[in-house]
């Protein structure tokens, strides 16, 4: 739909991605959903072996440079295998990187990123905790000062890739005065299961999002070096908002491949089954539900496209947050009732495993809850909407007042607020 704002590199990128991902085994997609498969290296290796892993990092650590809106083809490609390949592609291989190249030293960025676009080592990225998720600043996983090191205790969990992860992107409190700012308690450490103290633990059993490694995490006195801190010390809140791009908005692009594999699916279906004497696509009770899973993916997708040009732009971050978490939260909704409603059009048929959009649809359930849920999503909204609309009132000069164009604007007496 947006092939006219590719660049031509992304442009080939992405046929390069629709080739990689019609040649994935369909088996190999099934034992994921069935747990035989519990994290998918050959499919991370394939995507190495073919330059498609982090193909937004730079040129000199073996990355394409692409920009965001080159990403959102490609990861719409590789959603159409299902949302945990799109997860799992993108978690390892872009987000870890992404955070190094925008926080880490040089030695991190050489340590840690080629071999990981290179299909050698692994990465996951750890902020969850049992404790929860969705209070960034609550993180109970310690890392303390001991000198030469930093001693990292703790449990992560729910982690996709972190299974078969070499490389751990962790967040954990190192102020631990309890009388601490929040903001200036956390920071962000590269780890290395080599360290040792690392366990993983594949235990979940998820309801979708099978074989992408999601694991408990567990760190047990792990020495961590000096030189693997992530940015600077305690401030890892820094870190955490740039990773809401990268989170936010990669989560959102991810589910649209998927929900069009699911429509695609159904209306094909829909062309073919036959009720009442007529194909189902005759009937607006079942056209109309295709015409409003198109509707959404395509807004979605647009949607998708604008966040990514403001990204491209490297607009600051304050200024695209909203942004980000409206596209987050109206994505990943939008593209779970795609999938819903694909599923709806084909009757019982659609909810058995002769057709795999029962598979996006459990996939999708996972969108609008990690990454940030469409709660927090909508948290964020509110806070920048209110900040933006303050900012507004006070610099307010020479625009209409759009209150005033009511018939009794004079009724003052009624405009009673307290
Ligand atoms: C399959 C899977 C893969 C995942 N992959 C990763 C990964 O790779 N790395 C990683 O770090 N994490 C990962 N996660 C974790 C995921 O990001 C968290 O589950 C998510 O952020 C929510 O945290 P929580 O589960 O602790 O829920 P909680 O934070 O306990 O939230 C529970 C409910 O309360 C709501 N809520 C919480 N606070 C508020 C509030 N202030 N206002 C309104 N509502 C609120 C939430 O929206 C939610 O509905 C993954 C999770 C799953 C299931």
């Amino acid at each position: 739909m947006f092939d006219f704002a590719l660049s031509e590199a992304g442009k080939k990128a992405k046929y390069e991605a629709r080739e990689f991902a019609a040649g994935i085994d369909k088996k190999y997609l099934i034992d994921m959903d069935n747990n035989v498969i519990q994290w998918p290296k050959e499919f991370l290796q394939e995507a190495a072996r073919r330059n498609l892993l982090g193909p937004m990092c730079k040129p000199e650590n073996g990355g394409r440079g692409l920009s965001w809106v080159d990403y959102q083809a490609i990861l719409e490609e590789i959603g159409g295998l299902g949302y945990i390949c799109s997860c799992t592609y993108g978690v390892g291989a872009g987000l870890v990187p992404y955070a190094l190249e925008a926080h880490g030293t040089q030695y991190l960025q050489d340590r840690y990123i080629k071999p990981v676009l290179k299909g050698e080592k692994f990465s996951a990225e750890c902020l969850t905790e049992p404790r929860g998720g969705s209070d960034f600043f609550g993180a109970a996983a310690t890392a303390e000062d001991k000198g030469e090191y930093f001693l990292l205790n703790g449990d992560k969990r729910f982690i996709v890739g972190g299974e078969g992860a070499d490389y751990f992107f962790v967040y954990a409190r190192t102020n631990l005065d309890p009388q601490a700012p929040p903001h200036e308690c956390i920071t962000a450490f590269m780890v290395e299961r080599d360290f040792g103290g690392v366990e993983t633990a594949y235990i979940y059993d998820l309801m979708g999002c099978n074989g992408g490694g999601a694991a408990r995490v567990t760190f047990r006195d792990v020495k961590v070096p000096k030189e693997n801190v992530i940015g600077e010390v305690h401030q890892a809140y820094d870190v955490f908002n740039t990773m809401m791009v990268p989170e936010r908005l990669g989560t959102a692009m991810m589910t649209i491949g998927t929900a069009s594999a699911a429509l695609d699916v159904a209306t094909r279906y829909t062309m073919q089954r036959k009720q009442f004497g007529k194909v189902i696509s005759r009937y607006q009770g079942v056209s109309f539900q295709i015409a409003e899973a198109a509707m959404l993916l395509d807004v979605a997708r647009a949607s998708c496209n604008l966040t990514a040009r403001l990204c491209d732009q490297a607009q600051p971050l304050d200024f695209v947050r909203r942004q980000i978490s409206q596209t987050k939260k109206f994505t990943t909704e939008a593209c779970q009732k795609v999938a819903q409603l694909s599923m709806q059009v084909m009757g019982g048929i659609g909810y058995t495993k002769i057709y795999p959009v029962e598979r996006y649809v459990r996939e999708l359930g996972l969108a609008s809850i990690w990454t940030g849920t469409s709660e927090v999503m909508s948290l964020i909204i509110a806070s920048e909407w209110y900040k933006e609309q303050k900012l507004k009132i006070k610099n307010r000069q020479g625009e209409r007042d759009w209150e005033d164009d009511a018939n009794n604007i004079d009724a003052l007496d009624e405009k009673v607020y307290e």
